[in-house]
């Protein structure tokens, strides 16, 4: 199997090319059809199995192939969450790596810096935002992320959101975002409380697991 095999765009096959892959990791193989069909999906991945480009390039590719929909200042189409800045900070540099040729513009914020940066950063207009929950829900308490258009959602290493106890701060965003949207869960693991977490809120998702 072949990245060119999977249905990905000229742009996004052409940044893949330049990073030097051979060909897709087993996730990547798995996850990016099903994600280009539009379907919710759960995937029990580990971090090093190549999961953020295996959502991160069908997501690129998804919104770049809308038009219609509007960019605005602090309001992304696009919520990837994840339980760590440094983890954040990685996420944003393979949305930046993958979409090089693609015009959506990504952000990433985190907390235990000064959030004044950031609210001058989304007066931009913006697709993709990454970002930890406490902070996110601190620009949305404030007004300054708007997440009424949110298109797609992944929930990143969700096991250990849950154990980071994030899951009231999950739950507060879960309910500002629409309910209809794509919605992408990773876990390394799954306990019964992802199982919990991931019924409330996959509409029949596809299961991949590696
Ligand atoms: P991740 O599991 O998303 O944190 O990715 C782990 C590492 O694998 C990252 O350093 C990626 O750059 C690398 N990687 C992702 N996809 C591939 C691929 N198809 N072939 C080789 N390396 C990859």
């Amino acid at each position: 199997i072949t990245f060119a095999s999977l249905a990905l765009a000229p742009a996004l096959l052409r940044a893949v090319e330049e990073t030097g892959y051979d060909r897709p990791t087993p996730i990547q193989a798995q996850a990016i059809p099903l994600v280009l069909k539009g379907g919710d999906l759960l995937a029990a991945a580990q971090t090093g199995t190549g999961k953020t480009a295996g959502f991160t390039l069908p997501i690129l590719q998804r919104l770049s192939a809308n038009p219609l929909a509007q960019r605005k200042p602090g309001r992304p189409r696009c919520l990837v969450l994840t339980p760590t800045r440094e983890l954040a900070a990685q996420i944003q540099e393979s949305v930046q790596t993958y979409g090089k040729y693609v015009p959506l513009s990504s952000m990433v914020m985190f907390g235990g810096v000064n959030i004044n940066p950031q609210i001058a950063a989304l007066k931009k207009p913006l697709d993709i935002l990454v970002c930890t929950p406490g902070r996110l829900l601190d620009h949305a308490g404030q007004r300054t992320v708007d997440l009424a258009g949110v298109e797609i959602l992944v929930l990143d290493e969700a096991d250990r959101m849950l154990d980071m106890g994030f899951i009231h701060d999950i739950r507060r965003v879960l309910a500002l975002l629409p309910k209809e949207r794509q919605t992408l869960l990773f876990s390394a693991t799954f306990s019964d409380d992802i199982r919990k977490l991931a019924h409330g809120i996959l509409r029949n998702p596809e299961e991949v697991s590696v």
